[in-house]
């Protein structure tokens, strides 16, 4: 059994759809600009306040890119005396002298995408001509004022040869970690699905040929990672709705969380305590005992099923003959 919570211990914060790039499988469908009924800063600023005093104890930014947010410094130095903060980027204009203001920010760590080992796979993927050397020296810059980076990659058709490539590139820049993760069917990715989602057996092929340089640390969530995290999420859109993670962003709506504190919404809201309920169909005996999977990702499970409780097909144990480069009726018809 999971615990069973009170209230979030941390947040995430979707905290614009604005991005200066375009990302073959942006999930926030970006635009360039900020969108209309985006929540402002001061008012991130005064939501934040009342989750650090109702025991939140970590913020972790993203979007859209935080760094396009107008006002987000001033956010981030309002909440950083308050709870431990992380930034997701792909590190467009984060250069030296930004590296220095996040670091008088007090911003604790930042993961960086990358979308390729080579200039020519990610900027071909972001649309966006010298995207790929702005995240290198993004990550540079980071490690340089003393602020722990990591990279992200998602895996997909087009990232999977050069996996190990970006596990030497992210070691050489400095970061600690590498997150792979895998792709969801949200935003873009849902219409570029047939382009770039590998079958499952190729996505396990790529995790099990990761060989990390020494000292650099991987995580993914694949079998036996596979965890049903629910039962501690939370996250706020760009827009103030509480939706418990981003990669549910397309499927819930617990409510506002701008007029209403999160820990009422967790409380009362019977869709979202059921998702956070760790009551599933079917659990891979392996993970349960090891990682405590509880029938694996809730978004991907609904993705492909319909159903809340149903098994999460990215698990090799539960996938039971599921394509996953096929994208069912239901989710396309949404
Ligand atoms: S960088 Fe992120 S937010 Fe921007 S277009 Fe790419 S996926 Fe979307
Ligand atoms: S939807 Fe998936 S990634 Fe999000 S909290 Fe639930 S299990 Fe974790």
């Amino acid at each position: 059994m999971n615990p069973v919570l009170e209230s979030p211990p941390k947040i995430t914060i979707g905290v614009t759809e604005a991005c200066p790039l375009r990302c073959r499988h942006c999930y926030a469908d970006c635009a360039h600009a900020p969108k209309a009924g985006e929540v402002d800063a001061a008012t991130w600023i005064r939501v934040l306040h009342t989750l650090a005093e109702r025991g939140v104890v970590q913020a972790y930014f993203e979007g859209g890119e935080p760094l396009a947010k107008p006002g987000f410094l001033d956010i981030l130095r309002a909440v950083t005396p308050l709870m431990m903060t992380l930034m997701r980027t792909h590190g467009a204009g984060l250069d030296a002298a930004m590296a220095r203001s996040l670091r008088e920010a007090g911003l604790g760590r930042a993961l960086v995408d990358l979308m390729g080992a080579r200039a020519a796979t990610h900027d071909a993927w972001t649309e966006t001509p010298g995207s790929f050397d702005e995240a290198c020296e993004a990550v540079r810059n980071l490690v340089a004022v003393g602020i722990p980076a990591d990279v992200l990659v998602i895996l997909t058709r087009q990232t999977a040869p050069e996996l190990n490539g970006i596990l030497k590139l992210a070691h050489r820049l400095g970061a600690e970690r590498v997150g792979v993760l895998r792709l969801y069917p949200m935003g873009r990715a849902k219409r570029a699905w047939a382009d770039i989602a590998l079958p499952l057996a190729d996505q396990m092929r790529a995790i099990k040929g990761l060989r990390p340089p020494e000292g650099l640390t991987v995580m993914q969530s694949w079998h036996p990672n596979d965890h049903n995290c629910c039962w501690q999420a939370a996250a706020i859109n760009a827009f103030g709705r509480a939706i418990g993670c981003m990669y549910l962003r397309e499927y819930v709506d617990h409510g506002d969380a701008v007029a209403t504190p999160y820990d009422e919404i967790w409380r009362t809201n019977e869709l979202y305590r059921h998702i956070r309920s760790g009551d599933v169909e079917e659990r891979c005996a392996t993970c349960s005992s090891t990682q405590g999977s509880h029938g694996g990702c809730r978004s991907t499970a609904f993705a492909w099923h319909g159903r809340w409780t149903a098994p999460d097909p990215f698990d090799t144990t539960l996938n039971h003959g599921i394509d996953l480069t096929q994208l069912p009726q239901h989710l396309l018809d949404r």
